[in-house]
């Protein structure tokens, strides 16, 4: 491809994924347009291999799921939540939801692309949350997902570190789903970038807002 030809090519495929936005306002509101590079089902397969590998090494340190009650009770909550995820985007009434605890000692949960759920229990002994609370938490964290706030930090990230030449192969790379290396590169830095790059302010925001939306319609 011709110097400027390419360079036409690059500015096009980066209006057009700046145009992006990934959820329907319902009554939160929140439509801000987002850049996103790489595609959903990159970041997918990608986070859904992160999330395997979590399970299995906590499965080996048996500390996935080792209380029945708790369990139970997170995946009850978290049902409720996702079935309300129909009113920001219909297609996440569709994913392959998982949820699990695992028994570690920080307050923390997240919810990676794709709907894999993980509550730490933690945030459940130490903080003594009520349903409502831990409504809560994982409405704000459901809300990231359904938002790909990963996909776009990682996409952010991806721009800035692989320069013109990155942002060509990553076009060409979503033009052409066979492109396997371009794949594998991106699972490789994936998760590293999806635990690695916090939220920005405005995605926090985001993110409260319908969360919020989520736990009221759950109830
Ligand atoms: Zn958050």
């Amino acid at each position: 491809m011709k110097k400027s030809s390419l360079t036409g090519f690059i500015l096009a495929a980066t209006l057009l994924s700046g145009c992006a936005t990934t959820t329907n306002p319902s009554v939160s509101g929140v439509e801000r347009k987002q850049f996103m590079m790489l595609s959903e089902q990159q970041v997918v397969a990608m986070s859904t291999e992160s999330y395997l590998a979590t399970l299995k090494e906590a499965s080996e340190k048996k500390t996935l799921n080792t209380n029945a009650a708790q369990i139970t009770r997170v995946r009850n909550i978290s049902q409720k939540l996702i079935r309300q995820t129909g009113h920001f985007r219909q297609d996440a009434l569709q994913w392959k939801w998982e949820v699990n605890v695992e028994q570690n000692d920080q307050v923390n949960a997240y919810c990676m692309p794709g709907g894999k759920i993980m509550v730490f229990s933690g945030l459940i002994d130490k903080l003594k949350a009520t349903d409502d609370e831990l409504a809560a938490v994982i409405g704000h964290e459901i809300a990231h997902a359904l938002r790909e706030h990963g996909r776009e930090r990682m996409s952010i990230a991806y721009a800035q570190q692989a320069g013109l030449v990155g942002l060509a192969v990553l076009a060409g790379a979503s033009k052409n789903q066979n492109a396997a290396t371009v794949g594998v590169q991106a699972a490789a830095l994936g998760s590293t970038l999806f635990f690695a790059l916090p939220n920005s302010r405005e995605q926090e925001r985001e993110a409260d807002r319908m969360g919020l939306e989520l736990a009221a319609r759950a109830g």
